[in-house]
């Protein structure tokens, strides 16, 4: 398994050397400013005690109260929350939000958990954190194996409205949350399909799309992509993948939530997560974890346009092989920065009181979202790089002016 810490590291030392930032700045960024590793003991429903560990990493505050999800999952590590971490300063840099880079995890698997044993955990954690987090410290939302629920008992927990976000709507969440990231990167996709680049010029209607991960982002990226006419050629969870008939979004959502996967669904063929990477398509949608293309696979894209709505989901070495080969990579931290945009709304909301729209929410989204990726496109146009080393140049250069 392939370090994902070292990973941002090394992709932090490659944009340095696009800006002028000296060696002291660059020093305090390769670290996360403070991690806190809890053990959080959950009773168990047979009455035994077991003993699970957690961390919270807090990467830079220099835009803001650090920000960033908690994950849920067996594979979690203290340097994949520093990774997650130090990329959310980025991102929340690129978004324009007034925040800087957390991120949160536990090392467990919660679908082997009762509701309770899960209630009892996440409200441990929340204790365990709670002297790191505040709404003006550091805020933090749903990610893998989270969700609003878990973040209603964290908050209820510790207290402060603003202190969680991705909540649900009837405990202070804000409206539009839970489809935001997908919908931010389905704007992203056609800000960049108006650009007309030669060899991406597709018409909506034709553009295949492959989509790895069905949870809050596959699930949502893949039917706002397809109500806006792009074909949904393929879709996957963890234990596997799915080609044919996808026109109904709901019901292939409906058949995993009965069976626990979206293979099987009626009419519709079994692959494998490597063959769904490697299809034939035209956009290429990883859409669940880290590291699903690597200098294993890279080689064996075919599909033109890549939209990185996982977090990592390419390492470097794959980053490479792909530009190599002509693929246009939209960049994590600007793809999937539409979660984190409305996190920052619902804090807003909050803090005010208010209740806005889900149309407000949605308008301002995509007014925000739009607005990166066409900063992001100048300074790639600017600068003569990829789309990756530009949004990272325009990060870490705020981020930078800001400390
Ligand atoms: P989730 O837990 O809701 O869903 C994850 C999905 O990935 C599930 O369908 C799971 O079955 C699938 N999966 C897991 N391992 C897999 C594998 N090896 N191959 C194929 N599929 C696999 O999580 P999510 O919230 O949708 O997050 C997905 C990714 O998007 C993560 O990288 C997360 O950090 C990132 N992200 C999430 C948000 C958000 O708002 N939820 C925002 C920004 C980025």
């Amino acid at each position: 398994m392939e370090n994902p810490f070292l990973n941002a590291q090394k992709q932090l030392e490659n944009v340095a050397e696009y800006l002028d930032i000296s060696s002291d700045i660059l020093e305090i960024l390769k670290v996360p400013q403070a991690v806190l590793e809890v053990n959080i003991p959950v009773r168990m429903d047979g009455g035994e005690i077991r003993v699970f560990r957690g961390f919270r990493s807090q990467h830079n505050n220099a835009l803001g109260p650090y920000k960033g999800g908690i994950r849920f999952h067996p594979n979690v590590t203290k340097e994949e929350v520093m990774a997650l971490s130090m990329w959310m300063s980025w991102k929340c840099a690129v978004a324009g939000i007034p925040f800087g880079g957390g991120k949160g995890g536990v090392a467990v698997n919660p679908k082997e958990l009762s509701e309770g044993e899960l209630e009892r955990l996440s409200r441990g954690y929340a204790r365990a954190i709670c002297p790191l987090i505040g709404p003006e410290v550091d805020v933090p939302a749903p990610d893998v194996g989270t969700n609003g629920k878990i973040m209603n008992w964290m908050m209820e927990e510790v207290g402060g409205l603003a202190t969680f976000t991705g909540k649900s709507v009837e405990k202070g969440g804000s409206l539009g949350r839970e489809q935001a990231t997908g919908r931010g990167g389905v704007c992203v996709l056609h800000a960049l399909l108006a650009k007309q680049i030669s060899n991406f010029k597709f018409q909506i209607s034709n553009c295949r799309v492959a989509v790895q991960g069905f949870g809050n982002v596959g699930y949502w990226f893949a039917k706002l992509a397809q109500g806006a006419g792009f074909e949904i050629m393929a879709i996957s969870d963890s234990k596997g993948g799915i080609v044919g008939d996808l026109r109904n979004m709901e019901s292939v959502r409906e058949w995993k939530e009965k069976s626990g996967s979206v293979v099987g669904f009626r009419g519709t063929k079994t692959i494998t997560n490597e063959e769904l990477l490697e299809l034939d398509c035209d956009v290429l949608v990883p859409a669940a974890l880290e590291n699903a293309i690597t200098r294993d696979n890279a080689d064996k894209i075919k599909a033109k346009i890549i939209i990185e709505m996982a977090n990592g989901p390419i390492t470097p070495e794959a980053d490479e092989i792909l530009n190599k080969k002509g693929i246009l990579v939209v960049p994590d931290i600007l793809a999937n920065s539409g979660g984190v945009t409305v996190s920052s709304f619902e804090w807003e909301q909050n803090r005010r009181g208010e209740k806005w729209p889900e149309s407000t929410v949605n308008n301002k989204l995509e007014e925000k979202i739009t607005g990166a990726f066409e900063e992001v496109w100048k300074t790639k146009e600017d600068k003569k790089v990829d789309l990756r080393l530009a949004a990272y140049i325009l990060a870490v250069d705020k981020v930078v002016k800001a400390m």
